[in-house]
């Protein structure tokens, strides 16, 4: 391998290292940033997910109050929680969990949540302020892959950067950081012509696209930072990116993990915009 590995576990200690110590200040200004989660069905990962989130609050000295549903949860009590929340000032942030299972409407309830509140980045107003390049809360994903960049000092400037994957939670989001950093960023998607032939364009690539290995050595350019988001699980229990690490790591200069590379900063992203939204209380 020669790529360097840009450690996600690191940059995510440091993250949250920062975060405790903040916490700390506005405790002492008697402010206790709060995070609600909003778990609705018995989905095994979104549970192991919203116990580990709570577990990082407890750590950092935040608090947080966990809002488990049964599935057969309507969405009008749901919406009737969200309120509660928004109203709470013991709750700076609130997170809902996605997916929501059917037939619940992911939309109506992310955007009932107060922009002020809404630290997963989702509500069209903070995702309007990220366009505008006001960002306040930024989707978290995004938010981590930036703070990695930023960690090992990587250049952003100047750079061209590729992004497969268009979601909403992922692709855009971080596609426009980078764009807001300087970068001449191309997004791609499953209907763009020679993929291959684009990706190997960029100095920064960043794959989110939910197929393990997908992006093979032959689509990297010698020298290039590639940023791994997929988390898929394989037959065999193993956790695989979207990026076939081996193949990829013998031409990139600097690549993440999976696991211990992205994933790990989502939470930690999730905990800074908590503590940030208490700040501005
Ligand atoms: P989505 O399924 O919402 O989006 C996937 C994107 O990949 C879509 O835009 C899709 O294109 C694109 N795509 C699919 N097939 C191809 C193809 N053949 N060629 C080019 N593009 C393709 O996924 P997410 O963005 O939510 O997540 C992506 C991955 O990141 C998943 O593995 C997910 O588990 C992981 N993830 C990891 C997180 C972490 O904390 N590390 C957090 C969030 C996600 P189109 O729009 O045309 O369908």
């Amino acid at each position: 391998m020669s790529a360097q590995l840009i450690d996600g576990k690191v940059v995510a200690k440091a993250v949250k290292e920062e975060v405790r110590s903040r916490v700390e200040a506005l405790k002492a200004r008697g402010i206790r940033p709060g995070l609600a989660t909003v778990l609705v069905g018995d989905d095994p990962a979104s549970h192991v997910y919203v116990r580990n989130k709570q577990r990082t609050c407890e750590e950092l000295g935040m608090h947080s109050v966990g809002h488990n549903l049964p599935a057969t949860t309507s969405q009008v009590d749901v919406l009737a929680l969200i309120d509660r929340l928004n109203r709470d000032p013991a709750i700076h942030g609130i997170l809902v969990q996605l997916p929501l299972p059917k037939p619940l409407r992911s939309e109506p309830i992310l955007y009932a949540v107060s922009p002020d509140k809404d630290v997963d980045g989702l509500h069209p107003v903070n995702v309007g302020k990220l366009m505008m390049g006001e960002p306040r809360f930024v989707p978290c994903t995004p938010a981590g892959i930036m703070a990695m960049l930023d960690y090992y000092k990587l250049p952003i400037e100047g750079k061209t950067a590729v992004v497969v994957g268009r979601s909403n939670l992922v692709g855009k989001p971080v596609a426009m950081l980078l764009l807001h950093r300087h970068a001449t960023v191309t997004i791609c998607h499953s209907k763009t012509p020679d993929l291959a032939e684009v990706c190997r364009r960029a100095d920064i690539l960043v794959a989110a696209v939910g197929k393990a290995r997908f992006i093979r050595g032959e689509m990297v350019k010698e020298g290039a930072v590639v940023i791994d988001v997929g988390i898929n699980r394989q037959p065999d229990g193993k956790l695989v990116g979207d990026v076939d690490f081996e193949a990829v790591a013998a031409k990139a200069s600097w690549i993440t993990p999976v696991p211990g590379g992205v994933g790990p900063m989502t939470i930690a992203m999730l905990m800074q915009n908590t503590m940030l939204a208490a700040s501005t209380t």
